[in-house]
């Protein structure tokens, strides 16, 4: 049995990781400051023998025995990553560094929450893992976006002078049960608009574009990329590359939905990337996935979640 650790784990992905390492039989350590994240999230493992809850700020060193650790930990909406931004670096960078040396201490295998938000506002599509990207150092994505490349970095500084065992994933737009229905991502404001019959909030003329991946999907993918082969540490895109804009999101969640909503547009952020779309070749030859949720099985899952919860 492995002692697994899962930094952020009462947050929207995290809670899945957790649910499925018990299942798969480990004893698994949920690690959260609960700034995003929720007990409700949590409440269902709570009575399992082999989970343990730590209220802790990854920016603060832990001492712990682990054999794995999944560093999940960072809010991922922009309004809350940019309601205190100098926070969210700091989360992202101290937080990788505490918890890698924690791995260094005990020899643990390590693996970083990464995100496609590294290529930024990317000039290449879709985005290969080879793309440097392009990011605003300045702009309001910033503290989140090069909070998240320095821990890339950090993650490899480690594995070269440390030899420590690490795994890098990029994580591409996901969604499904768990997601906070008030945390200003598009997939949970839609629905939860729809749902209340309020207006649709289309940012800017709605023809920036994601690729949305199912929440079962991309958790395989992760479980499957910290227990593949030593020699692959990433940074490895996980997410769905079939790409929408957000008016035909819209469009969708008003169809799913049967809502009479009216779509109405707003300012769009600062340094709103216009398109993103993952080339997944890495994942589909080293790890053997890929995904099979297509998107309107997960968003109609997702929408009986949010009839429960709003
Ligand atoms: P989330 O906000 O639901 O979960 C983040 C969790 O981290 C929350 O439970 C929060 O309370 C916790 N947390 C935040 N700061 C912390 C700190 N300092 N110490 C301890 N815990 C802290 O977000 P999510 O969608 O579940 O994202 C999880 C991870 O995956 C994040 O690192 C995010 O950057 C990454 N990611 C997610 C997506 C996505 O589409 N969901 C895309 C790319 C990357
Ligand atoms: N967006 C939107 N309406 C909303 C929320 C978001 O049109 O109510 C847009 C947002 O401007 C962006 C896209 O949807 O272009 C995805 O936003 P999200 O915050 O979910 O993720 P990210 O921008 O980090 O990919």
């Amino acid at each position: 049995m492995k002692k697994v650790l899962v930094t952020g784990g009462a947050g929207f992905l995290g809670s899945h990781l957790c649910e499925k390492l018990l299942e798969e039989g480990n004893e698994v350590i949920c690690l959260d400051n609960f700034f995003t994240g929720s007990k409700k999230n949590i409440e269902h493992m709570l009575d399992h023998h082999y989970f343990e809850v730590i209220r802790h700020d990854v920016t603060y060193p832990i001492s712990l025995e682990v054999d794995e650790i999944y560093n999940l930990a960072c809010p991922a909406s922009p309004p809350h990553y940019q309601f205190d931004p100098v926070q969210t670096t700091k989360t992202s960078v101290l937080g990788a560094i505490n918890m890698l040396d924690l791995a260094n201490k005990c020899k643990a295998k390590i693996l970083q929450a990464s995100t496609s938000e590294v290529y930024g506002d990317p000039e290449v599509h879709p985005q290969p893992e080879t793309y440097r990207g392009a990011v605003s150092t300045t702009g309001i994505r910033a503290c989140y976006d090069e909070g998240k490349r320095c821990a890339e970095t950090l993650f490899f500084d480690y594995y070269r002078q440390h030899e420590l065992r690490i795994k890098v994933m990029r994580i591409f737009n996901t969604y499904g049960p768990n997601m906070d229905p008030y945390d200003g991502r598009v997939v949970s404001n839609f629905i939860v608009q729809a749902l209340k019959g309020e207006d649709i909030t289309i940012y800017g003329d709605g023809s920036q574009t994601r690729s949305f991946c199912y929440v079962s999907d991309l958790i395989n993918g992760m479980v499957r990329l910290m227990n593949s082969d030593e020699h692959i540490t990433g940074p490895i895109n996980v997410g769905n590359p079939k790409e929408f804009s957000m008016y035909e999101l819209a469009t969708i969640v008003l169809d799913l939905t049967g809502s009479k909503s009216e779509i109405v547009y707003r300012k769009l952020p600062q340094d709103d990337p216009l398109q993103r779309k993952p080339v997944i070749e890495l994942a589909k030859r080293d790890l053997g996935w890929e995904p099979s949720i297509e998107l309107k099985e997960g968003l109609l899952k997702t929408i009986e979640y949010f009839k429960s919860v709003v």
